[in-house]
């Protein structure tokens, strides 16, 4: 849209990035009075939500406010006055009354009736015209211009400056840069002085030593427990669901360990992540079990009684690392193949080469030290005028629509604090 349509050339507020708290950011200054300038690199908003919760969008999670907070991190206390202000029912609230249908699935995550994310971005570019949100696709823009410990706008990558005494930066993380959110909002604030926490991959999948993995390419388990290891020390564990790639392991509780440990996947050496994949049973229930088994189906294939407890597609692998006879009948396991084959039913090990990356990452963890941020109002505590909101900020969760909701809110909270500023 060019602006010139609007006959306005100087604006009250100019919000860079059209992300999901860019454009929220935007609706609420917009709401508030202020005239507002909305930049976006891309050649349309909003294309990460396009492609979130595989392309059907999980809004938000309706966890409570003290559940919701644990989701979160590395400072909770820092989006608790947010959340108290902007939280999942009010972007419920929103999107039903612009007439996108919500619906809660399971573990309370909201996503739209349609099954499509195109439905929340279009709802989101059709507000922001009805509120007279001017936006500038395809417009990169390279620096913010700041005089005397003041912002007064922003100059693009084409060399045009566009003034206001009031700027949100919502240029998002470094994950996924295909979609336009390719971490040039950390560039621009550490040139200003601003300082910027370590910026990692995080909610990504992890590459494995081996051939182990992609053998089992494909396959996903229900009901598991991976945790991860560090030099025979346990460093947690997440129950769920999980699936081997040609690279290694992903799916939801991999994602999970990997927001968890980031910071040690930086230096994987040494890692590994167990899988027990019968986490219901201990060890000695798992050898009853075994037994009864054995004493019942006696003549029965080996093969066969794993079949009972394991993945069809994962039996062959098992005995063959086992290196037990899969054809002989099961009352001839020895006592010492029961043990290993209960040892890796509850011990399933891989060891961890490092993460898959940026391109690969569902967030980015680290960005605007929250240190440097009201968070009464997302305003910069070093630059008068300058304001944050979404993942450019060191802020992270886990997957269940909770990123979305940080993205909403903070957006929500910078844009209205920054009309009344
Ligand atoms: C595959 C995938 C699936 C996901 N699924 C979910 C989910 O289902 N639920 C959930 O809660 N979270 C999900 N997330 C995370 C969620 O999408 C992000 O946390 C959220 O979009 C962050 O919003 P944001 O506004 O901060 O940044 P973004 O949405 O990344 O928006 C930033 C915007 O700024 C623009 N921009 C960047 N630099 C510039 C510049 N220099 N000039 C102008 N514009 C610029 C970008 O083009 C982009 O449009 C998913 C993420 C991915 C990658």
């Amino acid at each position: 849209m060019d602006p010139s349509q609007n006959k306005r050339t100087t604006f009250d507020i100019i919000v860079v990035g059209a992300g999901a708290s860019g454009m929220m950011a935007s609706l609420a200054a917009a709401g508030k009075g202020a005239s507002v300038l909305l930049l976006e690199k891309m050649e349309r908003p909003g294309r990460k939500i396009n492609i979130t919760g595989k392309g059907r969008c999980n809004i938000t999670n309706t966890a409570p406010l003290s559940a919701f907070l644990e989701k979160t991190g590395p400072d909770p206390k820092f989006l608790r006055n947010v959340f108290s202000r902007y939280f999942s029912q009010h972007i419920i609230d929103f999107l039903n009354q612009q007439g996108v249908d919500t619906v809660e699935e399971r573990g309370g995550r909201v996503f739209p009736v349609s099954n499509r994310a195109t439905d929340v971005t279009e709802t989101l570019i059709n507000a922001l015209r009805k509120e007279g949100v001017t936006i500038i696709s395809r417009c990169r823009v390279s620096g913010i211009l700041v005089e005397n410990g003041c912002i007064f706008g922003v100059e693009t990558a084409d060399g045009e400056q566009y003034t206001a005494q009031r700027v949100i930066l919502t240029t998002g993380g470094a994950s996924y840069p295909g979609t336009g959110s390719s971490g040039d909002g950390y560039q621009m604030l550490r040139q200003a002085g601003h300082h910027i926490t370590p910026i990692l991959p995080a909610l990504v999948p992890l590459n494995t030593k081996g051939d182990l993995a992609e053998k089992l390419q494909g396959v996903s388990l229900k009901n598991v427990t991976a945790s991860v290891w560090m030099g025979g020390k346990k460093l947690g564990e997440e129950f769920g669901e999980m699936l081997f790639a040609h690279f290694g392991l992903t799916g939801p509780i991999i994602l999970t360990l990997s927001r968890r440990f980031a910071v040690e996947l930086t230096k994987p050496e040494g890692m590994s992540v167990h899988i027990d994949l019968k986490p219901a049973l201990d060890h000695k229930r798992l050898d009853e079990r075994l037994l009864r088994e054995i004493n019942e189906n006696g003549a029965r294939q080996v093969q066969n009684m794993v079949r009972t407890l394991l993945p069809a597609s994962m039996v062959e692998l098992c005995l063959n690392q086992l290196d037990i006879d899969p054809f002989k009948p099961a009352h001839q396991l020895k006592g010492d193949e029961r043990k290993r084959l209960r040892n890796w039913l509850k011990e399933f090990c891989f060891d961890v080469k490092g993460v898959r990356g940026f391109s690969e990452a569902i967030i980015t963890k680290g960005g605007v030290s929250t240190r440097e941020i009201d968070p009464k109002t997302m305003a910069s505590k070093k630059i008068k005028g300058l304001f944050f909101a979404g993942e450019l900020m060191d802020v992270d969760a886990d997957t269940g629509g909770y990123n979305l909701q940080i993205a909403f809110s903070t957006g929500w909270v910078a844009g209205e604090a920054a009309a009344i500023m």
